[in-house]
C-alpha cells in the first residue's frame, strides 16, 4: 500500500488556517488531503508463473537484488537464482534499490547479452515502481533474429535466383552490345594501319550502325586530306629538289645559317672559294669560317650576319669589296650580300650570306690603274713640253702670224691644255682610287682665298658673256683648316662648269656661309640645270648629262667625281639642288676646326 500527499493547484480562494484560525491565501504548500492505494502483486507474481512454456522466450519477477521470485512455468532457472550480475539487472542496480524513482521500462531498446548458461540473449527489463521489482523478458539471440534471418535467406534466394535468370539475358544483349564496338575497334585499327577503304560490317540499324558509318566518313575525309598533304609534299620535295640544284649551280657563293649562326648549308663555290669541304663546316660557327675586312677594319659577325627574328624580308647587308681571309692565311677580295626571310625563325633559318668573288675584277681594276697612271705620267711630260714650246713660239713670234694662222695656234693651245687637264684629272682619279692622295692642310681665310680665284675666272666669264659674281659675307667667316691647292680645284670646277655650261648672257654667283659648324660654298648659275634622273649619278666616275649639253662641251665627267673625293677627305659634304630648265646651284661643306 502506498499514500500520496494531494497538493492544491495555485488558486486565489482564501483559506482559514486551521492551526493559527487566521485567513491567508492558499499556496502550494497545502496539503488537500492523503490519498491512499494498494497494489496486489500477487497477482503479478501469478501472471508470470502462468505463463505457458509453449515458446522459446523467459519471463522472470527478480526482486530488488536480483533474485528470481518467479518464472515461467516450465522454465529451468530455479526460484531463488541470483540474476544480480545478469548485463541488464546488473545495468539498472541503482535504479532498483532507489524505489520509486523510475517506472517501467528501463531498456527502451533490447539489449544483448549473455544469459546465466552464457547463452547469447536478448532482453529487455522493466521495473514495477515503489516494490523495486522488476521483470525480465529475454529470448535466445537465435530464436530473436530468427525471422529477420528468414528474410535475408530470402532475399538471398531471390538474388541467386534473380542472377541466375538475369545473366543470360545480360550475357545476350551485352554480346549484342560489345560485338559490334569490338568490331568498331577493329575497324578503326585497320583505318589506322591506312586502310581507309575498310567498311566495318555492321548489319544492324542502331547507334552503332551510324558510329560505324561516322567512322568510315571520316576516314574517307582522313584519306582525301592525307592525300593532298602528300601532293603538297611532294610539290615541296620537288621544289626543294630545284631549289637544291640552282643553289648548287650558283656561281657565287652561297652560305646559309641557322639562328644561332651555325652553318646549314654552303654550295659548291662556297667551298671552293674558301677551301673547305661542306661536311667539315656544316655545324660550325659561320664567323669562323668567314674573316671579312673593309680596308683595314675587321667586320664583324654581327653586322654582316645579324640574327633578329623580327627583321623584314630581304638584303640586310650589302658591302663590295671586301677582303676575306682563308683559312690558309690566302687572301680574296668578295662582294657580300646577306639575305633574310621573315618567317626564317619558324624554319631555324637565320640568313643567307652570298659571295661574290671579285678578286679577278680588282686585279683588273688595279691593272687600269696601273696602266693609266702610267699613260698619265707618260703624256703629262710632251704635253707639257707642247704647251710651253706654243706659248715660247707665240710670244717670239706673235707679229709674224695672220688672224687665221693665231687662231689655229690658239685652238692648239686651247686643246693641249684640254689634255693636260685630262691627264691631270686621270692621274688624280688614279690617285683617289688608290687611297693615294695626301692632303698638305693648313689654316685658311676663305673670302678672300675664294675672292682671288674668282678674279683668275673673270677672263673666262667674260668670254663666255657670263657675269661672274661673289656675293660677299656680310659676317666673318671663321678659318678653315684645308689643303688649299686641292679645295681650290674643287671650287675652280664647280665655278668653270657653271660658266662653261651657262648661256650667253648668264649668271654665276658664289656665295659663302658660315652655318653650323660648317663654312658653305655655293655656286649658283641660271643655265640649263640638270635632269632629275641625272642627278643620283652627278658625282659618279665619267659621267655626263647626255643630250645638247653634252655635245657642245668638252667636258670628261671626272670633275664631279674628283670634287666629291677631295671634299670627302676634308670631312665635307657636296651637293646639288637642281631644277631642269632653271639653272643650278652646286655646294660644298667644310668643317671648322673646332680643336
Ligand atoms: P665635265 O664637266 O668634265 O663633263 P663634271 O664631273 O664636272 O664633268 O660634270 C659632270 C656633268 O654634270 C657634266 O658633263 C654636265 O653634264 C653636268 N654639269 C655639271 N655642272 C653643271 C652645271 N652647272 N649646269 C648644268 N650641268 C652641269
Amino acid at each position: 500500500t502506498i499514500a500520496v500527499p494531494v497538493i492544491v493547484p495555485n488558486t486565489t480562494q482564501s483559506i482559514t488556517d486551521l492551526t493559527t484560525g487566521t485567513k491567508r491565501n492558499r499556496d502550494e504548500s497545502d496539503i488537500l488531503g492523503v490519498l491512499e492505494a494498494s497494489f496486489d502483486l500477487s497477482k503479478l507474481y501469478t501472471d508470470v508463473t502462468n505463463l505457458g512454456g509453449q515458446n522459446n522466450g523467459a519471463v522472470y519477477l527478480v526482486d530488488r537484488i536480483g533474485t528470481v521470485i518467479a518464472r515461467k512455468a516450465g522454465d529451468k532457472v530455479p526460484i531463488g537464482a541470483d540474476f544480480s550480475n545478469l548485463q541488464p539487472i546488473a545495468m539498472h542496480k541503482q535504479a532498483l534499490s532507489t524505489p520509486g524513482e523510475q517506472t517501467g521500462q528501463l531498456d527502451t531498446n533490447f539489449t544483448q547479452y549473455e544469459d546465466q548458461y552464457k547463452v547469447p540473449v536478448m532482453g529487455s527489463l522493466a521495473i514495477v515502481d515503489v516494490t523495486g521489482w522488476s521483470v525480465l523478458i529475454q529470448q535466445p539471440v537465435n530464436a530473436a533474429l530468427a525471422g529477420l534471418n528468414q528474410i535475408i535467406q530470402f532475399a538471398l534466394l531471390i538474388f541467386i535466383v534473380g542472377l541466375f535468370v538475369t545473366f543470360p539475358i545480360a550475357y545476350v544483349l551485352s554480346r549484342r552490345l560489345t560485338s559490334p564496338l569490338a568490331e568498331l575497334v577493329k575497324g578503326t585499327e585497320i583505318i589506322g594501319q591506312g586502310n581507309f577503304d575498310y567498311q566495318t560490317p555492321i548489319k544492324s540499324h542502331d547507334e552503332i550502325a551510324d558510329l560505324a558509318a561516322a567512322f568510315y566518313r571520316m576516314a574517307q575525309e582522313l584519306k582525301h586530306s592525307i592525300q593532298s598533304l602528300q601532293k603538297e609534299r611532294n610539290i615541296l620535295e620537288e621544289e626543294r629538289n630545284k631549289l637544291s640544284v640552282i643553289i648548287a649551280g650558283i656561281q657565287d657563293a652561297v652560305i646559309a645559317v641557322d639562328l644561332t649562326r651555325h652553318v646549314t648549308l654552303i654550295n659548291r663555290a662556297a667551298e671552293d672559294l674558301l677551301g673547305v669541304k661542306g661536311v667539315d663546316v656544316y655545324g660550325k660557327p659561320i664567323d669562323e669560317l668567314l674573316n671579312l675586312q673593309n680596308g683595314t677594319d675587321q667586320i664583324d659577325v654581327t653586322e654582316y650576319c645579324p640574327i633578329n627574328p623580327e627583321e623584314r624580308d630581304g638584303v640586310i647587308f650589302a658591302k663590295d669589296n671586301l677582303k676575306l681571309t682563308k683559312s690558309n692565311a690566302s687572301e680574296l677580295y668578295t662582294n657580300v650580300v646577306t639575305g633574310k626571310i621573315k618567317g626564317g625563325a619558324a624554319t631555324n633559318l637565320g640568313c643567307i650570306i652570298t659571295l661574290h668573288n671579285v678578286s679577278k675584277e680588282m686585279q683588273l681594276e688595279e691593272m687600269k690603274l696601273d696602266f693609266v697612271s702610267m699613260a698619265a705620267h707618260e703624256l703629262r711630260t710632251p704635253l707639257t713640253a707642247i704647251s710651253g714650246y706654243l706659248s715660247v713660239f707665240m710670244m717670239e713670234n706673235k707679229d709674224k702670224f695672220d688672224d687665221e694662222q693665231r687662231s689655229f695656234l690658239n685652238r692648239i693651245g686651247i686643246s693641249t691644255q684640254r689634255l693636260i687637264s685630262l691627264v691631270e684629272n686621270l692621274l688624280n682619279v688614279t690617285k683617289i682610287e688608290r687611297h693615294g692622295m695626301n692632303l698638305a692642310r693648313k689654316p685658311i681665310d676663305w673670302v678672300p682665298h675664294v675672292k682671288e680665284l674668282l678674279y683668275d675666272f673673270q677672263n673666262l666669264a667674260s668670254e663666255q658673256k657670263v657675269e661672274l659674281h661673289f656675293d660677299e659675307p656680310t659676317e666673318p667667316i671663321p678659318q678653315i683648316t684645308i689643303d688649299p691647292l686641292k679645295i681650290d680645284e674643287v671650287l675652280s670646277n664647280l665655278v668653270n662648269n657653271a660658266i662653261n655650261y651657262s648661256k650667253a648672257n648668264g649668271h654665276v654667283t658664289v656665295i659663302v656661309e658660315h652655318k653650323g659648324n660648317e663654312v658653305i660654298t655655293s655656286v649658283k648659275d641660271d643655265g640649263p640645270g640638270i635632269p632629275e634622273t641625272a642627278l643620283p649619278h652627278l658625282f659618279t666616275k665619267f659621267f655626263r648629262v647626255s643630250g645638247k649639253l653634252e655635245q657642245g662641251s668638252k667636258g670628261t665627267g671626272l670633275g664631279l667625281y674628283i670634287s666629291k673625293a677631295i671634299i670627302e677627305m676634308h670631312n665635307g659634304r657636296i651637293w646639288v639642288e637642281s631644277q631642269y630648265g632653271q639653272g643650278s646651284t652646286f655646294s660644298f661643306a667644310l668643317p671648322i676646326d673646332t680643336a
